[in-house]
C-alpha cells in the first residue's frame, strides 16, 4: 500500500485518502498556484493507527523519503541548526471539521535552529523567537496534552497590556524559557529537540485529535461518520510573522451570507497561522491589504478568480504573505448559509459556469427547510441595543447566558438561551449545540463562532464590538449603560446583525410566503422559484402530504403536494366524539353498537368531504383506525380515582371495567389496525360507508383506502371483502391497499399485492418493529449512546436506515411489483421528508413519498436533486 502522496501527485478528487485540506492542496499545486512543497499521508494510515494502535508498516519509510525529497528541493534540512527547514503538520479530513482537530506549526526549531532560523530571516532574532515559542505551546497543548491555559497565562502576565508584537526579542526568548519550564513541570520531561522526533510525534497526535471530545461531538452534530479518520498534511513552513510586509489572512470568493461577488476577508499583519481568527488583535478588512501590499493584493485576486472559474463556486481560502511574497495554504469549496446557497447557484448559472440541472444539485433540502423558518416581524416595537455583523442568518430569542456549561444547563431545563461570549473557540461546541444563537463582540465573518453557526444553520451575530462583554460577571453592557445580565431575555437578527432587548415577535419568512403563492420579488426568493420549477420538471417521484385536517390538506396543496398520501382518522373520534367511543366500547349488545356507530359516521362523512373538496379531483388515501381504541378512553389512574371517591356514576364504573379489560402490556403491539377491524364488527364498515358517501358529494373526488398493520393477506382479504362491497353498493370507485408497517408483511408482499391496489411504505412502524425499538421510548433511553459507540451515525426514526429497513422494503418493492406490476408504491413514514430517505425511495423505484405539509418544498427538492 501507498500511505504517503506528494502535493504534487494527488489532485480534489481524492478526498477519501488526502483529505479535504490534502486533495486541494494537490490540486492548487497542479495548477500552478503558489502552494509551499508538501505532501500528504492517506486517511488509510490513520484508521490503521486507530484501530491497531500502531502506524502501518512501511509509513516512517515513505515519510523519511519524501522528507529527504524536501529537504533536497529545499537545499535545508528539516531542524538543520544553521539554516533550518521548518514544516507544519496538520490535521485533514474528508470533511472540513474548523478548528476541531489539530495542527503544529514550525516544527524543526529547537535551540540551535532557532537561531539559524533568525539568520535565514536576515538577523530577525524577534521572529525567530516568536517562532519557537508558538511551537512549543503549540505542541505542548495538542502533542504532549498540557492545558492551553497555563501558556496562555504566561504569554498574558508578560505582555499586560501590549499586543504580542510589541514583545521584543529578548523578552520571547525568556518566554521560550518559561514555556520549557511549563512543559517539565507538566509531563516530566524536557521538550523533545530532535526534529524528527518532533514531527513523528505530531503526526500521531493529530492522527489521536479524531477521537477528541470536541471532534467526536461535532462529527455527530454534522453527521459525518465516525470512522472516516483524518489525513495528515507536511508542509513547509512559510512566514506571516517575520515583520509588517508579512502577514496572514482568510477570504471568501463571494459573500458566504449573501452570495454576492467582491472581496470580503480579514487580514492580520505580522502574524502566524489561527491568529487571524483567534481575535488577538484586530484584523483589517481584505480590501486594505490592496494600500499595504498593492502586488500580494493583485495577484490574490487573480488567484481568487482562478479558483472559483476551476471549482465553479465559492472557495475560501487560506493564505500567508512573507516578505512580499504570497503563498496559498488552503481553498476547499466553501460553507455559506442556506440563502447565498441558493442565490450562488443561480448566480452561477446567469454567468454560464454551471447548468440548472448542476443548481439544483447544489442545494439542499436541509438549506431550504432553512429558509422557511420565521423572521422578526419588522412592524412588531423593538428595542435595538446594538448591532454586530449578520454571520448567520435567521431570528433567535432566549435568556442571555455567558458560558457554554449554562446554556447547556438551561437548555437541558427546556429554556432558549442565547450564547453570549466574546469570542467563541472549539471548546464552546455543545453551548453553541445547545443555544437558539450566538452573539460574539468580536472576530468577522471568517471567526470561529461564524464559521461553526453557518455550518449548524444555527442563528449568529458575531463582532458587535460595541458590547462589553464581561463572562465572569454573567453580563454584557450595551452602549447607553443597557445591561444584560444571564437570564434577561435578548433577541438576535442573524440576517442583520441586529440585538435587541427583550422578546421580538416572529413573522413567516419570505420562502414561506412564496410557497403559499406571493409572488416571488427578492433575488432569495426568485433563485428558489427557478430551482424548485427546475426540480419539479426533473423528478420522477410524486410528492403527497400527510394531512388529517381540511386545513392541513389546503397549505399542502399550495405547497406542491399532488394528493394526500396519509390522512389519519383517529383525530375523528377525539373531542367531543369521545363520548361516541365510550358508548362503543361499553355497548354490550349488537344494537347498541350499531347505535353509536351511526352516530359516529355522518360526522366522519363531513370530515372526509371537507378534505376531499380541498383536494380538488387529487386522490386522498385513508388510512382506517390505527391506534388501540383505549387510547381514546379515560386515564385509567383518574378513572380509578374518581371510581374510588363518592359520586362516581354507574358509567364511569362499567368504563373503568373496560378500560381495565382493553388495557394491554405493550399496545403498540396489540388490539389495533386491521386487528380492530377484525374484533370490532361494523367499525371499518362505517369508515368505509362515510368515505363512500362523501366521495359521492363530491364530484371528483379520488378516494383510496388504505388499511393499517397488515401482516397476513387473509387479514387483508377479509377487510377489503367487506369495503368492496359497500363501495359497490354505493356505486363508488376507490382504490384499496395496505400499509406494509409489519416486517411479516414485507416479506410476504407478493401474497399481499394479490389483495392490494397499493402499498405505503409506513416506516415510522416498519423501523420500530425491524429494531424492536420502542419509538416512544428510545431516543432518551440510549439513543446518545448508540451515536457515541457509532452503532448508527443517525437514528434510524430521522433517516431510513437503508441496510436493515431499507431491505425490507426493496423486497416488498419487488416482489410486490412481480404479483401486481401496477402495483402503486409510496410511502407514509416521517422519512418521506427526510432528504437521504427521499433519494432511497427515488432508488428502490417507489411511485411516491408523502410527509408533513412544510416538508412538501423540501420532498419536492431532493426527488429532483435525486432524479439528477
Ligand atoms: P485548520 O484545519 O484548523 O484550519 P490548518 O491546518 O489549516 O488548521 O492550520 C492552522 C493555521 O496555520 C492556518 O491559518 C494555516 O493557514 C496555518 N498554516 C498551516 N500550515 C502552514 C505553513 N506551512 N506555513 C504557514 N502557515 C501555515
Ligand atoms: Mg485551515
Ligand atoms: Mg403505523
Amino acid at each position: 500500500a501507498k500511505y504517503v502522496y506528494d502535493f504534487t501527485e494527488g489532485n480534489r478528487n481524492l478526498k477519501d485518502l488526502l483529505g479535504g485540506k490534502g486533495a486541494n492542496l494537490a490540486e492548487m499545486t497542479n495548477l500552478g498556484l503558489p502552494v509551499p512543497p508538501g505532501f500528504t499521508i492517506t486517511a488509510d494510515a490513520c484508521r490503521h493507527y486507530l484501530a491497531t494502535g500502531a502506524t502501518p508498516d512501511g509509513l516512517d519509510r515513505e515519510v523519511a523519503e519524501h522528507l529527504d525529497a524536501m529537504e533536497k528541493r529545499m537545499g535545508r534540512r528539516l531542524g538543520q541548526a544553521d539554516d533550518p527547514l521548518l514544516v507544519s503538520v496538520r490535521s485533514g479530513a474528508k470533511f472540513s471539521m474548523p478548528g476541531m482537530m489539530e495542527t503544529v506549526l514550525n516544527i524543526g526549531l529547537n535551540d540551535e535552529s532557532v537561531h539559524g532560523l533568525a539568520k535565514q530571516a536576515g538577523g530577525n532574532d524577534r521572529f525567530a523567537w516568536d517562532s519557537y515559542r508558538r511551537l512549543i505551546q503549540m505542541f505542548g497543548k495538542t502533542v504532549l496534552g498540557i492545558d492551553g491555559e497555563l501558556f496562555e497565562r504566561a504569554l498574558d502576565g508578560l505582555k499586560g497590556r501590549r499586543q504580542d508584537t510589541d514583545l521584543d526579542a529578548g523578552e520571547l526568548q525568556g518566554l521560550v524559557e518559561t514555556f520549557k519550564g511549563i512543559v517539565r513541570e507538566q509531563t516530566g520531561r524536557d521538550f523533545p529537540t530532535d526534529p524528527r522526533e518532533q514531527m513523528r510525534l505530531a503526526v500521531m497526535a493529530v492522527f489521536d485529535s479524531w477521537n477528541a471530545p470536541r471532534a467526536i461531538l461535532y462529527r455527530r452534530q454534522e453527521r459525518i461518520p465516525a470512522d472516516l479518520g483524518t489525513a495528515v498534511n507536511i508542509v513547509a513552513m512559510v512566514f506571516g510573522n517575520v515583520g509588517d510586509d508579512s502577514g496572514t489572512g482568510v477570504a471568501f470568493t463571494r459573500d458566504p451570507g449573501s452570495g454576492r461577488q467582491g472581496i470580503y476577508g480579514d487580514y492580520l499583519q505580522n502574524a502566524q497561522g489561527e491568529d487571524v481568527v483567534a481575535g488577538i488583535r484586530n484584523t483589517i478588512p481584505l480590501e486594505e491589504l490592496e494600500r499595504l501590499d498593492k502586488h500580494s493584493y493583485d495577484e490574490l485576486l487573480g488567484i481568487m478568480e482562478t479558483l472559483e472559474n476551476h471549482y465553479r463556486d465559492l472557495c475560501d481560502i487560506e493564505f500567508t504573505i512573507e516578505r512580499g511574497k504570497l503563498w496559498m495554504l488552503q481553498t476547499r469549496v466553501g460553507k455559506r448559509t442556506a440563502a447565498a446557497a441558493f442565490c450562488i447557484a443561480t448566480q452561477l448559472v446567469d454567468q454560464g459556469l454551471i447548468t440548472l440541472d448542476e443548481a439544483v444539485t447544489r442545494v439542499t433540502g436541509d438549506q431550504l427547510a432553512q429558509l422557511m423558518f420565521p423572521r422578526f416581524d419588522s412592524d412588531a416595537d423593538k428595542r435595538r441595543i446594538a448591532k454586530g455583523m449578520n454571520a448567520s442568518p435567521g431570528a433567535a430569542v432566549g435568556k442571555a447566558v455567558f458560558s457554554s456549561e449554562r446554556a447547556v444547563e438551561l437548555s437541558e431545563r427546556g429554556e432558549d438561551v442565547i450564547l453570549v461570549r466574546r469570542e467563541t473557540n472549539p471548546d464552546d461546541l455543545a453551548g453553541m449545540i445547545a443555544a437558539r444563537g450566538i452573539l460574539t463582540s468580536r472576530g468577522g465573518k471568517t471567526s470561529h463562532a461564524a464559521v461553526v453557526a453557518r455550518g449548524m444553520g444555527k442563528t449568529c451575530v458575531c463582532g458587535a464590538e460595541e458590547l462589553e462583554v464581561s463572562p465572569d460577571e454573567r453580563r454584557f453592557t450595551a452602549p447607553g449603560g443597557t445591561t444584560v445580565s444571564e437570564g434577561d431575555v435578548i433577541s438576535i437578527d442573524g440576517t442583520t446583525g441586529e440585538i435587541f432587548l427583550g422578546e421580538v415577535p416572529v413573522v413567516d419568512s419570505a420562502v414561506v410566503e412564496y410557497f403559499e403563492g406571493a409572488e416571488p420579488e427578492d433575488e432569495l426568493v426568485r433563485a428558489v422559484d427557478r430551482i424548485i420549477r427546475h426540480a419539479d420538471a426533473a423528478r420522477r417521484l410524486g410528492v403527497r402530504a400527510n394531512a388529517d385536517t381540511p386545513e392541513d390538506a389546503a397549505r399542502a396543496r399550495r405547497f406542491g403536494a399532488q394528493g394526500i398520501g396519509l390522512c389519519r382518522t383517529e383525530h375523528m373520534f377525539l373531542g367531543e366524539r369521545r363520548k361516541l367511543v365510550e358508548d362503543l366500547v361499553l355497548a354490550s349488545a349488537d344494537e347498541e353498537r350499531q347505535a353509536a356507530l351511526d352516530a359516529l359516521e355522518p360526522l366522519q362523512k363531513s370530515d372526509f368531504v371537507e378534505i376531499f373538496r380541498a383536494m380538488d379531483g387529487d386522490p386522498v388515501t385513508i388510512r382506517l383506525i390505527d391506534p388501540p381504541l383505549h387510547e381514546f378512553l379515560p386515564d385509567i389512574v383518574d378513572l380509578s380515582v374518581k371510581v374510588a371517591t363518592e359520586g362516581a356514576s354507574e358509567k364511569d364504573r362499567r368504563l373503568l371495567a373496560a378500560v381495565k379489560r382493553l388495557h394491554e402490556q405493550n399496545p403498540m403491539l396489540g388490539l389495533r389496525g386491521v386487528r380492530l377491524g377484525l374484533v370490532i364488527p361494523g367499525l371499518f364498515a362505517m369508515q368505509v360507508r362515510a368515505i363512500a358517501q362523501a366521495a359521492k358529494e363530491v364530484p371528483g373526488a379520488r378516494p383510496e383506502i388504505m388499511i393499517p398493520l397488515v401482516a397476513a393477506v387473509q387479514e387483508l382479504e377479509y377487510v377489503r371483502d367487506e369495503a368492496e362491497r359497500i363501495l359497490a353498493e354505493a356505486g363508488v370507485e376507490a382504490l384499496i391497499g395496505t400499509m406494509i408497517e409489519v416486517p411479516r408483511a414485507a416479506l410476504t408482499a407478493s401474497r399481499i399485492a394479490e389483495a392490494a391496489q397499493f402499498f405505503s411504505f409506513g416506516t415510522n412502524d416498519l423501523t420500530q418493529m425491524a429494531w424492536g425499538f420502542s419509538r416512544d421510548d428510545v431516543e432518551s433511553a440510549f439513543f446518545s449512546r448508540y451515536l457515541d459507540l457509532g452503532i448508527f451515525g443517525v437514528s434510524p426514526f430521522e433517516t431510513l436506515d437503508r441496510e436493515g429497513v431499507g431491505r425490507l422494503i426493496e423486497i416488498a418493492v419487488r416482489e410486490g411489483r412481480s404479483a401486481r406490476p401496477d402495483l402503486h408504491l409510496g410511502i407514509c413514514g416521517e422519512h418521506g421528508g427526510d432528504p437521504d430517505s427521499v433519494h432511497f425511495c427515488h432508488d428502490v423505484g417507489l411511485d411516491y413519498v408523502s410527509c408533513s405539509p412544510f416538508r412538501i418544498p423540501v420532498a419536492r427538492l431532493e426527488a429532483g436533486r435525486a432524479a439528477l
